[in-house]
């Protein structure tokens, strides 16, 4: 199929090509065919008037336990030990297929309407979740995380099968729609087995993929691993060999200026998780300090039982807003840098071709309607989308070239159905209510 863009402004990402007034977009299969200032000679099977719209890449959570989203707003006002052990934990204790399935629908709807296209997901259930993403069009990476309270035999653990069962059912998916990456859950909750640091590392690397790991995210966390072994979580992975894989690392909040430096020479990305940070009352990542390490840095929601939300462009806002404050620099972050982290780096960091508006790469593109009132005037297109867009001006969302949402009306899910799915089992099943 191929569908023509016209008269479209498009913050494309490309450098070569950054903003473009008034232009075409040609996406054929699944790919972006041509990005150019006059009209493509193609007889498009659709065409879509661009006028008053915003195209931009399609927004890469980087950081997200889609399931989690059935706890919104279960157990707030707590710091992040007192949440997981009193709420969280029994939540998921009760957890089955179908409902682990409703909350990932969930998910995925709310990403899809705020413009999304792409996540990293770290959980468990993953056969649910990856057959949930497989219909929604979406990318993902998926990971299955793995922890260890106690030495043992790596292989022999049931989240070690499954771990090797999900990326050989569905790594590469859909022409690599579905990436499996490795996952250690975090340090806290893995050093009683440090085989199984090294071990997931060498798995991870000998297939080429990447893998997800939760690092400094609170300042005890971060001590503990350094009374523990004398060394800070990033340093102690680098021991084991971890980042011989792709690292994708969650938060970051407590990284020491030598972890900044081995992150830069290791490619590891920093995963910005602003609002969860802020809810759990875990600090504010050093973002300035990592730009200028030269490390990438993309942006994640969490799950959204820390969030409350998967808004992206809440976390762009908010990733562009409060480092200025915080420095008192009203350069910090820059609206574009922003706009960077949810998009291009988001599409280094999982390893795929996405995140920018260009000939050959994937079309993943979403429309943002910049006839709204709260996008009205537009002095600058990237000032309005950082500052002023939010996940409900997304009107269209295109993923790998088939449009699945377009204005409010969802084209691969059933909002109805999840919600019913929610309401007449998964809620009562988990609070029994
Ligand atoms: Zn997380």
């Amino acid at each position: 199929m191929s569908i023509l863009f016209e008269h479209v402004t498009a913050v494309t990402m490309d450098p070569s090509r950054p903003l473009l007034r008034d232009g075409y977009v040609l996406v054929e299969g699944s790919r972006v065919a041509q990005v150019s200032q006059t009209r493509p000679q193609v007889n498009a099977e659709r065409v879509i008037d661009g006028r008053g719209r915003v195209m931009l890449p399609g927004l890469i959570n980087a950081h997200t336990h889609l399931p989690m989203t059935l706890m919104r707003g279960y157990g707030g006002g707590c710091d992040l030990q007192t949440w997981l052990n009193q709420y969280i934990f029994p939540a998921e204790d009760k957890l089955d297929s179908p409902s682990v399935r409703a909350g990932t629908d969930l998910a995925l709807a709310e990403l899809i309407a705020g413009g999304v296209t792409c996540v990293a997901d770290m959980y468990y259930f993953c056969s649910d979740i990856a057959q949930a993403v497989a219909d929604s069009g979406l990318s993902a990476n998926l990971s299955r995380s793995l922890v260890a309270f106690q030495d043992q035999a790596v292989e022999e653990m049931a989240s070690w099968k499954e771990m090797e069962e999900l990326y050989s059912q569905w790594h590469g998916y859909d022409d690599g729609r579905i990436l499996v990456d490795a996952s250690v859950h975090a340090e806290y909750t893995s050093y009683a087995c440090p085989s199984l640091w090294e071990k997931t590392g060498r798995w991870a690397a000998d297939r080429g993929l990447g893998i997800q790991i939760h690092i400094s995210e609170t300042q005890s966390e971060h001590a503990k691993c350094l009374q523990r072994h004398g060394k800070t979580p990033l340093a102690l992975f680098d021991q084991y060999g971890v980042w011989q894989a792709r690292g994708v690392a969650a938060h970051c909040v407590w990284v020491s200026e030598e972890d900044m430096a081995l992150m830069a020479r290791r490619g590891i990305t920093a995963v910005h998780n602003p609002v969860s940070n802020l809810k759990l009352a875990s600090g504010i990542a050093p973002v300035p300090d990592l730009l200028r390490a030269g490390v990438n840095v993309a942006l994640g929601t969490d799950g959204v039982a820390s969030n409350n939300s998967h808004d992206l462009l809440e976390e762009v806002k908010l990733a562009a807003l409060l480092h200025k404050g915080v420095r008192r620099d009203p350069t910090a972050v820059t609206a574009h840098q922003a706009l960077a982290m949810a998009t291009v780096n988001g599409a280094r960091a999982l390893g795929r071709n996405t995140g920018v508006i260009a000939p050959g790469k994937d079309a993943d593109l979403i429309l943002v309607d910049f006839t709204h009132p709260n996008l009205i005037p537009c002095h600058g297109v990237e000032e309005n989308l950082v500052f002023s867009a939010r996940g409900s001006d997304v009107v269209m969302n295109m993923a790998r070239g088939k449009v699945i949402y377009e204005n409010g009306t969802f084209l691969t899910l059933d909002l109805e159905r999840i919600r019913s799915q929610l309401e007449g089992y998964a809620l009562p099943h988990i609070f029994g209510r």
